[in-house]
């Protein structure tokens, strides 16, 4: 057994935070006030090769394994989640599902544009009346003079509306009880979306409704076999999971860095507060599960990255991440007192922040759906 991350690893964890620190936190705040979308950010992102990083690099991505790509989102979360949510969906949800079940030529169509950075991608499954029960779908693509005519609609979709947003992957009833993936560009006429919509948290991040109006789409552009959809789409999960749970560990490294700085620079009855046991353990217990929620993310990513059944690890992993990071953010928020609460405090930005790990890519419940359905219950 070997805890150790190897060379790569660590130079890009290295890198990503040091990104993160002075290229993301001076504008962060300013960024979620405005709830302005990070176009400059991401074209860094994109020139550091970030947007890409397990497609491999025949098609212009950086090749590296799921680990790499899991440790770059939690530094970036550490900092600020609306950047890492915009990397975390352009990788996992918008440009995997293309890379795993695309023909060679969807792959040379869309990859390198979408690995490279230069076009943002999106996977539309949920919908207004299709969340958790995410087969529900109702949107429908009918085939017609070799086109899919497309109609209904999408909610809470990330990415899809940026100037630099490529396509959407969505999930489509193609027959009675047949659900398959078909690829739309921005642009295509009848694939209409809506203003941003206003949120409590990753409020710099783009979230989108969508919708379809008779919009005539390729043949072509449906992804693997016809009525694989809901297969793909669990698969795809399976591997976002990995990201949000990333993103759990990320957030409660960066509450807790934050709540342990205060408290060694705030002081109250003549010493700083950290010198109170209280304020110690609250620390002590913060780091201790923070270490053991990082180490469900490496193992479900060690997993996958094995070819090994990684279904159950990324859930389990998603679903302690989403608690604990709830827990540490809210002690952290504690241990700023007054100050915590404002809004210009970056601790009551990752308070914020915080919530949605808990219900995107299937809520606490699903979790627990899912894991209960693993373990054979
Ligand atoms: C900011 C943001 C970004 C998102 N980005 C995307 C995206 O890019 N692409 C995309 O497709 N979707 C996206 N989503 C959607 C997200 O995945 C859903 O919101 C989520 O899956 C929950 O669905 P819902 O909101 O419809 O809640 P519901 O399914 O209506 O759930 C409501 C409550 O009921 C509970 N519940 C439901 N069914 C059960 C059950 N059987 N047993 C017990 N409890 C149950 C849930 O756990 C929850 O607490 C995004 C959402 C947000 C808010």
């Amino acid at each position: 057994m070997n805890l150790e991350l190897t060379d790569e690893q660590e130079l890009l964890r290295r890198t990503v935070r040091e990104f993160a620190e002075t290229r993301v936190a001076p504008v962060a705040e300013e960024l979620d006030r405005e709830a302005r979308f990070p176009y400059e950010l991401v074209a860094e992102l994109a020139e550091l090769g970030l947007m890409g990083i397990p497609i491999p690099e025949e098609f212009g991505g950086a090749g590296a394994d799921t680990v790499s790509y899991a440790i770059a989102i939690e530094e970036l979360t550490r900092i600020d989640s609306s950047v890492a949510i915009t990397v975390a969906a352009h990788t996992s949800l918008g440009t995997m599902p293309i890379y795993l079940y695309g023909s060679e030529a969807q792959k040379q169509e869309w990859l390198p544009q979408l690995a490279s950075g230069e076009g943002l991608a999106a996977f539309g499954l949920t919908e207004p009346g299709a969340g958790s029960d995410a087969g529900a779908t109702r949107t429908s693509a009918e085939l017609r003079d070799g086109q899919w005519l497309v109609n209904g609609s999408k909610i809470f979709i990330t990415n899809a509306g940026t100037d630099i947003s490529a396509c959407v992957t969505i999930t489509a009833c193609t027959g009675d009880d047949e659900v398959s993936n078909i690829v739309i560009a921005n642009g295509t006429p009848g694939y209409e979306i809506s203003a941003p919509m206003h949120k409590l948290g990753w409020r710099a991040s783009d979230t989108r409704e969508l919708w379809f109006k008779d919009c005539a789409v390729p043949e072509g552009n449906l992804l693997g076999a016809r009525g694989r959809g809901f297969q793909q789409f669990l698969e795809i999960l399976d591997g976002g999971r990995i990201s949000v749970a990333a993103m759990g560990v990320g957030l409660a490294q960066g509450a807790y860095d934050l709540a342990l700085a205060y408290a060694k620079e705030r002081q109250q009855f003549g010493k700083p507060i950290a010198r109170f046991q209280a304020v110690q353990f609250a620390l002590a217990d913060m780091a201790t599960e923070i270490e053991a929620g990082r180490q469900l993310v490496y193992r479900a990513a060690w997993l996958k990255d094995a070819d090994r059944p990684f279904a159950l690890a990324a859930a389990q992993a998603k679903l302690y991440t989403g608690l604990l990071s709830n827990r540490v953010v809210n002690a952290a928020l504690q241990i700023h007192g007054g100050y915590g609460f404002m809004q210009e405090s970056a601790i009551s930005r990752l308070y914020r922040d915080q919530k949605i790990l808990e219900i995107g890519e299937g809520t606490n419940e699903v979790q627990r759906m899912v894991i209960a359905r693993l373990l054979g219950l």
